[in-house]
């Protein structure tokens, strides 16, 4: 099994592929760009839905839905939004199709154009803060604290599975405040709920930071980023979470009266990640057997897999795998049984570990005589022989320490992979031989930025929270610098 997938030594972008496609995460479809989701995909994609949505109603909010279509008219009304989105619009124009067999079948039925074109939702800043305009007159409305899980369509011209797709999922929250101070504060919150989740869930370590301005989300006047690490050094935006400061709300006419029953417009921001994350998932720490999964988000924590010849012998396993399986789901474990016996055991073993089950569990006759099991971590690949008493407890705990270990070796490479870099050169070399963060002094102006972008393929992945500010001289102009910042060749 673990002959079929490329090795990341050999081709980084193949290994990532051969993965989401063998390990039973997603197909390619038949519409450009988008992808089949399959069950073990969305078991991953469904975990991730269920703890941040936990999450999103401890730190206060609510799920609503707003309409997929947004009116042509409504994305024109923020100067920024428009022009960011417009490039990767999905444009509906007519409601009926006709058969017209001299015309080769059925066609679109030119009588049948919408007087507006509607617009696939590329984000819904636009329809919902033209809804928000009727539900807040006063400051008793506020805050509103709204999340959406729901399908978006970017248009992308380069898509990667999971990673950059044009239709994909995501949670996207918008939230609208009487004052700057109060929606900043949701902003870096909903940031730190981010980077919570992605590293006590996904194991992925992430840094927090705000992006400069030419990479700010369309609208923005902050964004506001969580940035990961991949195996080969290239980086990946986990998430975003924006301060979005008067601009909705003035492309809207969305004001409220304050106390002082003076007129004011609302404060907005919105923050989203999306099923990328099963992508950074993948990347971040999987190896060439096949994937590996965190506990906490692996849809099956621990298989069981009896060894045995005959029915007797058979028997008598199923009996203690019983009680075993009983006290495992007990501690709230995902745990399977696979006594399946179309399919020998050492096809089993690797197609978990293929699939990335965090702990295997091998039990033989001669084990049950023993009292013994054989216990194989899918993370570090080692095997110990274990008592049966108490094998629960055992388990339970190893999960827990698969779970740090993994984070911690994702974390010793993240840190090993930020290098200073202090001139050109160097700034070069790092990128070509190294990979990783490069901190280095930027002299803060976007076209120095879009021409190391264009000679390196490097861009900002941000400016770190509580970043030193540090006098220096610019990687590329040699102009003065008050702060280094992080950059990287990036998914
Ligand atoms: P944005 O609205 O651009 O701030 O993006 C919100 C979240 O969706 C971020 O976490 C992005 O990394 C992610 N994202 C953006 N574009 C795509 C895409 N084409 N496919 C998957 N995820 C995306």
């Amino acid at each position: 099994m673990s002959k079929e997938i490329t090795a990341r030594s050999q081709d980084y972008a193949q290994w990532y592929n051969d993965l989401v496609l063998k390990g039973g995460l997603a197909d390619y479809s038949a519409v450009r760009g988008c992808m089949v989701i399959k069950p073990y995909g969305f078991a991953l994609w469904e975990n991730m839905r269920d703890e941040l949505d936990r999450k999103f109603k401890e730190t206060g909010h609510q799920n609503a839905y707003f309409p997929l279509f947004i009116p042509k008219s409504f994305l024109s009304k923020e100067a920024d939004h428009v022009e960011g989105f417009a490039k990767e619009c999905a444009v509906v124009t007519h409601y009926r199709l006709k058969n017209d067999p001299e015309n080769g079948g059925v066609v679109v039925d030119p009588e049948a154009k919408l007087e507006e074109e509607l617009i696939v939702r590329p984000t819904s800043e636009t329809i919902i803060w033209n809804t928000y305009k009727d539900w807040i007159q006063s400051y008793r409305d506020l805050p509103i604290l709204v999340n959406q899980w729901a399908n978006v369509v970017r248009w992308e011209m380069r898509t990667r599975l999971f990673l950059r797709t044009a239709e994909f999922l995501w949670q996207e929250g918008h939230t609208a405040h009487a004052t700057a101070e109060e929606a900043v504060a949701e902003t870096v919150q909903m940031l730190d709920v981010y980077a919570d989740f992605v590293q006590n869930f996904m194991a992925v370590p992430v840094i927090k930071g705000v992006k400069s301005p030419s990479e700010r989300f369309a609208g923005a006047v902050d964004t506001y980023c969580i940035e990961a690490l991949m195996q080969d050094g290239k980086a990946l935006q986990a998430g975003t979470s924006h301060f979005l400061g008067q601009n909705f709300a003035k492309a809207f006419d969305v004001q409220f009266s304050n106390k002082e029953n003076k007129l004011e417009y609302v404060w907005a921001t919105s923050w989203g990640v999306s099923t990328r994350l099963v992508g950074a998932l993948v990347m971040a720490h999987s190896d060439d057997d096949g994937l590996i999964l965190p506990p906490r988000i692996a849809p099956l924590q621990v298989v069981i897999v009896p060894i045995y010849k005959g029915n007797d012998q058979k028997a008598g396993i199923d009996a203690k795998v019983e009680g075993i399986v009983k006290e495992l789901k007990a501690l709230g474990i995902r745990v399977k049984y696979d006594d399946n016996d179309n399919s020998r055991p050492g096809w089993k073993f690797a197609e978990y570990e293929m699939k990335g089950v965090p702990v295997r569990i091998a039990i033989g006759a001669r084990d049950i005589e023993n009292n013994v099991a054989e216990i194989a971590r899918r993370d570090t690949k080692t095997k110990s022989s274990q008592s049966l008493d108490g094998i629960a407890q055992y388990i339970q705990n190893l999960l827990e320490e698969i779970q740090n270990g993994m984070f911690q070796k994702a974390l010793d490479y993240r840190d090993s992979h930020i290098t200073k870099a202090d001139s050109w050169d160097e700034f070069e070399k790092l990128l070509d031989e190294k990979g990783g963060f490069i901190s280095a002094h930027w002299d803060g102006s976007a076209e120095t930025e879009a021409a190391i972008k264009e000679r390196t393929k490097a861009t900002i992945r941000c400016i770190p929270l509580n970043n030193p500010q540090e006098a220096g001289a610019c990687i590329l102009t040699g102009k003065p610098s008050k702060e280094r910042v992080l950059f990287a060749r990036a998914y």
